[in-house]
């Protein structure tokens, strides 16, 4: 059984507070392609989406990054079709709050995968050497197996986005899929 986890793909990291900018509005059409793909499949969809609470002194991101995906503020509401797709398939898709890079760190997301038999992961979203990195080393020390969409993920740093992808592949043994392929 597989699941697909679409990370951060909100307003703040692609154009907002934070953007990750053009290499995040790029990869819109194949994320919302994915979604719509394991949500039609009857797949598990997770959105995993970070949360802050305005002027958090104790979180360690204070100190790293501007305020962003701050509760019940607009930059936190997913980006684009994304939105859409999420809004109109609500009892589909779990929406899953986590403050911390990885997915896993401080949420429900492991029990919920091991409950339901999940094994396979596939990952999208960004940013692809932050997020999307600490999530797929958390899953790969958990015993996942993972799958990265190269085109469905996207980082404000090039080069960081290269390296994470190689280290994907030859470090925690990720399937790095191009184009679809
Ligand atoms: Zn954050």
């Amino acid at each position: 059984m597989r699941a697909l986890i679409v990370i951060d793909y909100t307003v703040d990291f692609v154009t907002g507070k934070l953007p990750c900018g053009d290499p995040a509005i790029k990869i819109e059409e194949r994320i919302v392609e994915l979604t719509s793909t394991f949500i039609n499949e009857g797949e598990d969809v997770i959105l995993a989406v970070d949360l802050h609470d305005e002027g958090d002194v104790y979180h360690p991101e204070t100190k790293l990054f501007p305020p962003h995906n701050i509760r019940e503020t607009e930059g936190r509401n997913l980006y684009g079709k994304l939105n859409e797709t999420y809004l109109e398939n609500k009892d589909r898709v779990y929406w899953m709050d986590k403050t911390r890079y990885s997915a896993f760190c401080g949420t429900d997301l492991e029990l919920r995968l091991k409950a339901r038999g999940i094994t396979e992961l596939h990952l999208v979203g960004v940013c692809t050497d932050i997020c999307v990195l600490h999530t797929a080393v958390d899953a790969y020390n958990k015993g996942f197996s993972l799958t990265i969409h190269a085109d469905a993920v996207a980082s404000f740093n090039e080069a960081g986005h290269e390296w994470a992808l190689a280290h994907f592949r030859h470090t925690l043994g990720a399937d790095v899929l191009v184009a679809g392929k």
